[in-house]
């Protein structure tokens, strides 16, 4: 089946208007509206009414294992050290049945009816929940295939070397094809950064696995910690296959600088969500320097905390926002981290409004994407490979 989705205007040049054509699941023209004929009963037109397309949302850091979206409200104790909230979720997950299949399906469900046709989630392994996260994740993304990518990345939340046993468990998952392993706070929660670092870019230099960090640590121990990093990047020939995210350590001068040139060096990406009040990398920075950029959205109404809806375009106008952002310069560039920056370090290159690119749309009513971003609209509707998935905010394609 053919689909012709009639008179939009391309996020990136907003005063034509045009008429997209996908095929095979991927854009196959781009003519101007009201030139692409008929086409007969193989074609479905789809009228836009001069919406604005936007590429399909891309979030690359989420935490869809842990959320209890759909499920109870369970309230949040005030907010402790990162060490203290990782003990709180051991001790509380069991009793609320997680990872459970019902709550990521129905998140993975508001994700896609937002417009996010991507997701890179890091799924918690440890002795405890053994690779149960990581095959219930795979489960779901096999159901949802059709509409939206999910890729894991093993993640040990509860600490790499101070928790023996998990290191085997994420060789276990890259086994089972899982292709990213991640990392935590290397030196605060393991106590051990370099023997962390070590560890994880041997594994990836073993499997071919990519690496994506979350590094929260901040101040000079941050700073060292990116340069640690860096370093091996370079020494693996790692560049494009490593991401920190959240990376607060970089958010503050005197060291800001060197770091993103030293990032930028070694073709190291970043990932941010900006959620509460932490630091934040600096968009407008990084971006000058040539340091790739995504965005997503961290852990989702989960036991570390109440809020998130899988907006990926709210979450744009956040990183914005946590950013200063006035210029439509800046918001353009949130919306490019949400969406085909956002892509290219998860290392997809077909992600966008071009024909050849994967035919993932996402309808709004605004006048341009900065535009977009500011006020962020409903989602009327979303095309993912080529077929409508999702319209007025409700996921219709059959699953
Ligand atoms: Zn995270």
């Amino acid at each position: 089946m053919t689909l012709v989705v009639d008179d939009v205007r391309l996020a990136h040049a907003p005063d034509r208007r045009v008429s997209v054509v996908c095929d095979g699941g991927r854009i196959v023209a781009i003519e101007a509206a009201g030139t692409v004929p008929d086409g007969g009963a193989d074609t479905e037109h789809l009228d836009g009414r001069g919406a604005l397309a936007l590429p399909g949302l891309v979030d690359a850091h989420a935490h869809v294992d842990k959320t209890l979206y759909s499920g109870p409200w369970v309230p949040t104790p005030s907010l402790g050290t990162v060490s203290e909230r990782i003990a709180r979720e051991r001790r509380e997950r069991e009793r609320f049945g997680l990872p459970r299949e019902e709550y990521i399906s129905a998140l993975v469900e508001r994700m896609v009816a937002n417009g996010t046709t991507r997701i890179r989630t890091h799924t918690d392994v440890d002795p405890g929940v053994g690779l149960r996260g990581i095959e219930t994740v795979a489960r779901v993304a096999e159901r949802y295939r059709d509409v939206v990518t999910i890729e894991q990345v093993a993640f040990p939340q509860g600490g790499l070397i101070s928790n023996p046993g998990t290191l085997e468990l994420l060789e276990q998952a890259v086994a089972l094809g899982v292709p990213t392993i991640g990392g935590i706070d290397p030196a605060v929660v393991d106590r051990a950064p370099t023997v962390q670092l070590d560890a994880l870019f041997d594994l990836a230099a073993r499997t071919g696995c990519g690496i994506d960090i979350h590094l929260h640590e901040d101040g000079s121990l941050g700073a060292w910690e990116f340069e640690e990093i860096a370093t091996r990047t370079i020494a693996y020939g790692m560049a494009g296959r490593v991401v920190i995210s959240h990376a607060f350590g970089i958010a503050h001068p005197p060291t800001q600088e060197r770091l993103i040139a030293r990032l930028a060096e070694a073709g190291v990406a970043l990932a941010t969500a900006a959620v509460y009040d932490v630091p934040v990398p600096p968009l407008l920075a990084l971006d000058a320097a040539g340091v790739p950029l995504a965005c997503g959205s961290d852990g989702i109404r989960d036991l570390w905390g109440p809020f998130g809806d899988g907006d990926m375009l709210r979450r744009a106008m956040l990183v914005a926002y946590r950013n200063s952002v006035r210029t439509d310069e800046g918001l353009e560039l949130a919306l490019r981290a949400a969406t085909t920056g956002g892509a290219g370090v998860l290392g997809v290159q077909d992600h966008g409004l071009d024909v050849g690119c994967v035919a993932d749309l996402v309808l709004v009513d605004a006048r341009n994407a900065a535009e977009a971003v500011a006020s962020v609209p409903p989602r009327r509707v979303v095309v993912s490979r080529g077929r409508v998935v999702a319209m007025d905010g409700t996921l219709t394609a059959k699953v």
